[in-house]
């Protein structure tokens, strides 16, 4: 994997890991980790939108949230751009905000009930002291209109407003300070089906038009098909897999994504007789499976996948996976 940051990489991450004390008892002592984020090493180039993939409580939402500097990582080195955010002071790491936006899951939680949309659109500008009111409306006014939304609305509130339309003001809150990088936080989750493909859409157009870069996050394999350049697969804090989606889709080698792929829905109803899927929960973080952390699940485990971590290795054309049924190379990192 590319781990130097050269020109075509956006953000480089390497070995990053995010890691929570538990503590319990009456001395308040720590039993236990959790590990959120363990040992990613992961690019997002220029102009791309990489898809981040896995069930709920992978640690995804939380790796988008350690690249924003919203988290301090345990340990690891995040460049963006060439440099390294985690040596950045706040005053120097100021700049960069505005180039990093996140759009979040909830259009309505995330929007605040009490601001019109105009004030909450406009927030990001008035932090960063961008422009006279004059100014900061009028452009308020633009985006709205750059996300298809009527700009003499600008007084109105969220809840005046439907859950694609939230949605659509967290997109131009986002898009505010002209930023380089969105990270899009399970942006179409909490949509109807048919509501889903329209926000798809419009963030496609949005970043061919203001030449953006995306992390987009989500628990759905077939939500990221559609908008995705390349794809990778999280388990349990690793990623475990990350190809091309093309090459993903068509040829998926891990054991989890093949499952993955078998539990998403089919257009054919008789086909769902022979589809297997996941069997059993995600583990907890807090003290997950030794080894492999898939192994407990895992219809083809074998008696190494107990004791050792498998490297995430280059199997064919810029595929990468993390399994040993690929090669016995232990991962002596983790
Ligand atoms: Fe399954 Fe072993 Fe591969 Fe893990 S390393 S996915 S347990 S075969």
């Amino acid at each position: 994997m590319a781990q130097n940051g050269n020109a075509s990489e956006l953000v480089v991450l390497k070995k990053v890991k995010k890691h929570y004390p538990v503590t319990g008892g009456v001395f308040r002592r720590q039993v236990g980790t959790v590990k959120a984020v363990d040992g990613v090493s992961l690019a997002i180039r220029r102009g791309e939108t990489l898809g981040l993939v896995g069930e709920s409580g992978c640690g995804k939402s939380t790796l988008g949230r350690v690249i924003l500097r919203l988290e301090r990582p345990t340990s690891g080195s995040i460049l963006y751009d060439g440099r390294d955010i985690l040596a950045l002071s706040r005053d120097e790491m100021r700049p960069l905000r505005r180039k990093m936006q996140i759009i979040f899951q909830d259009p309505y939680s995330s929007l605040n009930p009490r601001q019109t949309v105009g004030r909450i659109i406009s927030e990001g500008l008035v932090i960063h002291g961008v422009g006279t009111p004059e100014e900061r409306m009028d452009r308020v006014r633009y985006l709205m209109n750059v996300v298809g939304l009527r700009p003499e609305h600008i007084n109105r509130y969220p809840h005046e407003f439907s859950g694609g339309q939230r949605q659509r003001i967290g997109i131009a809150r986002a898009l505010a300070l002209q930023p380089e990088l969105i990270i899009c936080d399970e942006p179409v989750s909490a949509l109807d089906v048919s509501i889903q493909a329209q926000v798809i859409n419009l963030l496609m157009d949005l970043q061919e038009e203001f030449q953006l870069t995306y992390l987009f996050v989500s628990h759905d394999l077939s939500v990221v098909r559609h908008i995705s350049d390349r794809v990778a697969v999280m388990y349990l804090g690793r990623i475990v897999e990350l190809a091309d989606k093309k090459e993903l889709y068509r040829n998926p080698l891990h054991p989890y994504t093949q499952a993955l792929l078998e539990a998403a829905p089919l257009p054919d109803p008789d086909r769902k007789k022979e589809r297997k899927g996941l069997t059993g929960d995600l583990p907890s973080p807090l003290n997950p499976p030794s080894g492999c952390h898939f192994h407990p699940r895992c219809p083809k485990a074998m008696e190494q996948c107990r004791k050792s971590v498998p490297v995430l290795k280059e199997k064919g054309d810029r595929h990468w996976v993390r399994c040993f049924l690929y090669g016995d190379e232990v991962d002596e990192s983790l």
